[in-house]
């Protein structure tokens, strides 16, 4: 064969770094290493029994047909009035695109309004997925940094980047993988931004209900008409309901789009999972108290892993309000390396090789010097895989 087996689109495509080191772990974890895995970008319980029932309930009560492409009318319904409930914005269920996950409605958003070409502003630290789904769109990428030492963009930064060319903005609050959340005049700021330059907003809210101390969840959205009708807003039970393997996110946005979403969907993969929407309408309708109770677990961790973290010698940290990441600054480890190694990646294999711990490293999300370390793991695995960490360094 003299033509090359891949064409180009996926030839230039990244492998997700984030599923990639999740599934070393799970390899060297097969081979009967003793691995400590801050990887995951997911929680570590099980879904909530009353969830579980209601698939089981669906399996036997013959949901085993296609439904609508973009939902069925209830989990619709059910997403509407979460969103009217939670976030303070009203959207008819027509407006509501149900897909396999909140990565595949990203995908429906950025394939449904871009035009080859247009540049999205992804402000760093981003997750690993945005840039390389704008590219695949036929967007550009456009990576904005915050100040130095900060991890929240702000409209100045935003403006540096911003060109004729721009269109989008995807803002990611609580963040992957700073866990930051944008305060209201942060995102009201941002508002003000796109609505100057007419900038779409993709407003990635996954980790939205995963938010602690006094940090509050704020969805562009929320901020009046013309802030909704630029807005795609998306989300999913994933990360609330710790439901990342059924895979039901949506997004919901203006008419038009919406229908956009739709008929893409309809040409690619159809409906998502009947007997998942039934489960994801028994999370959204259902008792929230498992969600609060996971969301508690998270946010001890979240002191334990922010603790002996910020313990460890020239390790920086920012304490996160939100999802279930830290995302600690190793510059200075880094430069004490010697050599041994140059960047975020090089630590990370030093710590897998070393200590048999495995991190996610921040050039995967565009900011180097950093490594991320999901907390949805034991409290035990925490100390543990922290520990290891500041024995590798201190044998540097
Ligand atoms: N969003 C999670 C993460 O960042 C899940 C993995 C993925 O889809 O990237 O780790």
């Amino acid at each position: 064969m003299t033509r090359a087996p891949v064409g180009a689109r996926v030839r230039a495509l990244k492998p997700s770094e984030t599923l990639a080191l999740s599934a070393r772990a799970r390899e060297l974890r097969a081979a009967g290493v003793k691995v400590v895995s801050f990887a995951a970008g997911e929680p570590d319980f099980d879904t909530p029994a009353f969830i579980q029932e209601a698939a089981i309930d669906a399996v036997r009560a013959g949901h085993h047909r296609y439904t609508e492409v973009g939902g069925t009318a209830a989990l619709r319904e059910a997403i509407a009035r979460k969103l009217e409930r939670d976030q303070g914005v009203r959207y008819e269920p027509k407006q509501i695109v149900v897909g396999n996950g909140a990565k595949h409605a990203i995908w429906n958003a950025l394939f449904t309004v871009l035009e080859p070409g247009d540049e999205v502003l992804c402000p760093a630290p981003y997750w690993v997925s945005f840039p390389e789904m704008v590219r695949l769109a036929g967007g550009v990428p456009v990576a904005v940094a915050p100040s130095p030492g900060d991890y929240k963009v702000a409209p100045e930064d935003l403006e540096r980047a911003a060109t004729p060319r721009t269109r989008m903005i995807i803002l990611n609050s609580p963040n992957n993988p700073s866990g930051m959340v944008y305060g209201p005049d942060e995102v009201r700021a941002i508002v003000a931004f796109a609505t100057q330059h007419d900038l779409l907003i993709l407003s990635d809210e996954i980790y939205e209900q995963l938010v602690y101390g006094e940090a509050r969840h704020t969805s562009p959205a929320s901020l009046g008409d013309d802030a909704k009708a630029r807005t795609i807003l998306v989300n999913g039970v994933s990360k609330t309901w710790a439901m990342t393997g059924w895979r039901i996110g949506y997004a919901a946005a203006a008419p038009e789009i919406a229908k956009g979403m739709e008929r893409l969907q309809g040409q690619m993969t159809s409906n998502a999972a009947s007997i998942s929407q039934q489960a994801a309408l028994a999370a959204l309708s259902g008792d929230q108290a498992p969600a609060e109770s996971m969301r508690r677990r998270f946010a001890a961790r979240r002191e334990r892993i922010a603790e002996a973290v910020s313990a460890l010698p020239g390790v920086r940290l920012r304490a996160p309000d939100g999802a279930f990441y830290v995302f600690p600054d190793f510059s200075e480890a880094i430069a004490r390396a010697g050599g041994r190694f140059r960047d975020s990646a090089g630590l990370c294999d030093y710590l897998i090789n070393e200590a048999n711990v495995v991190c996610v490293p921040g050039s995967a999300f565009g900011m180097e010097g950093h490594l991320r370390l999901s907390y949805a793991i034991a409290d035990e695995e925490i100390t543990e895989g922290v520990a290891r960490i500041g024995a590798a360094l201190a044998r540097l």
